[in-house]
């Protein structure tokens, strides 16, 4: 039996790279420019014009010429009301699609054009995602952005902002923007302060640069996860260090292609990371600007790279493990994704009348992941009553030997 889009659409997903600006929904951006007078660029009067105008999914040039498209998603997103319902409309559009776990990032940086500030900014798109768990359950945290084409200066302010909501919405740092010509090294005080202050680093690297980006995102500024990496596979050293210490790659396949950090689709490196036993995530980017979604990105790698229902699960539980989450919620959200997952496949496989997995290979890698999850013993964790959501759970209490061997399995993947 084939995999579908539909079986998909239906699966638990995370997506841990995406970028607020990027992801705003054509009619949003066309309301906003109405309501707050603003006048866009090439004065689109439809949607249609408006996605020729930012170049929506085309091939652009290089990274320079796709960031274009933000000048004109930044121009309506200056106040708090825009800023609330471009988070809000993220996390509805993820959560319709079963994204459980949403990372939205952004520079705030970006968003003072009219004045508000930086705590202002941050609280309004906090506002809008907590709005998307009120209606939908979903499980989400903001990422600030340091910009690598603006001075270093003003990357510490944002790991500032950083440190200073830190647990009250925001989960990570990151530095983004064009990374040729702005070596991340040049931003390694800001780097510096999330760490001292145990903050999540997440580096856009290897994308537009080579390898030595990545070598100095992780071993000069000591990133914890790499934004892209496609150009990893260029330096096997590392691609073996990222390896051995489980170093998530966000991956981000249609946005390769499109900013040419790959030439195609079938050369993207995803396929040889996954066999390598990298640790990969499968990402949207930028919804709105390169027009995709959750279901386009895994249903693309589905048929590139002809991945299997193991491979699938492989990369959804990636990115549950991947999420800058707390430990031990992360390791009950997991499970519960796996047996959503698994109930998915039973389903389908009863409505088909044929099973999804039958060669060997398949078989194997489904059995040894299987075995982490089954060798967990069940626990009761207590729910919130203010909150539905069956992944949003109450920690447990500490369970002693049980609870290492899980740990020791649960890392094993
Ligand atoms: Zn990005």
């Amino acid at each position: 039996m084939k995999i579908t889009r539909e079986f998909i659409h239906r699966m638990p997903k995370t997506d841990l790279h995406v970028h607020l600006d990027g992801s705003l929904r054509l009619s949003t951006i066309l309301e906003m420019a109405e309501e707050q007078g603003v006048r866009l660029p090439d004065n689109p009067q439809n949607e249609a014009d408006l996605a020729k105008s930012i170049h929506m999914g085309e091939i652009c040039a290089d990274l320079k010429d796709y960031l274009k498209a933000f000048d004109v998603t930044l121009s309506v997103l200056q106040t708090e009301e825009a800023l609330y319902r471009a988070a809000f409309e993220l996390g509805e559009d993820a959560a319709l699609e079963n994204v459980k776990f949403l990372e939205v990032r952004y520079s705030p940086l970006l968003h003072t054009r009219n004045g508000l500030s930086f705590p202002v900014i941050v609280e309004a798109v906090a506002e809008g995602l907590r709005e998307a768990k009120r209606r939908y359950s979903l499980m989400s945290g903001q990422i600030i952005c340091g910009i690598r084409h603006i001075t270093p200066e003003t990357s510490l302010r944002m790991a500032e902002l950083c440190v200073a909501f830190k647990n009250k919405g925001v989960v990570g740092f990151d530095l983004a923007g064009a990374e040729a010509d702005n070596p991340a090294k040049d931003y390694k005080q800001a780097f510096d302060l999330v760490r001292n202050n145990n903050v999540n680093l997440t580096i856009h690297a290897g994308e537009a640069y080579g390898p030595e980006s990545i070598h100095q995102a992780i071993h000069v500024c000591g990133a914890h996860r790499i934004g892209h990496g496609t150009r990893l596979r260029e330096d096997g050293d590392l691609l073996n260090f990222m390896n051995d210490h489980r170093i998530p790659l966000e991956v981000c396949l249609t946005s390769n292609v499109q900013t040419r950090a790959c030439k195609s689709f079938e050369s993207h490196p995803l396929p040889f990371y996954m066999s390598y036993g990298l640790r990969c995530t499968i990402n949207t980017d930028n919804r709105l600007i390169t027009d995709t979604t959750m279901t386009e990105e895994y249903w693309r790698a589905v048929q590139y790279f002809d991945l299997n229902i193991g491979d699938l699960r492989k990369l959804m539980i990636d990115g549950f493990k991947s999420a800058f989450m707390p430990y031990r919620k992360k390791r009950t959200v997991t499970a519960r994704a796996c047996a959503e997952f698994d109930a998915l496949v039973r389903e389908f496989e009863v409505a088909g009348g044929a099973k999804f997995a039958t060669d060997p290979r398949v078989a194997q890698e489904i059995a040894f992941q299987k075995a982490s999850a089954d060798a967990r013993t069940p626990q009761v964790y207590a729910i919130g009553a203010e909150d539905s959501s069956a992944y949003e759970v109450k920690e447990s209490p500490a369970t002693g030997a049980k609870e290492s061997a899980e740990d020791e399995l649960q890392d094993a993947n």
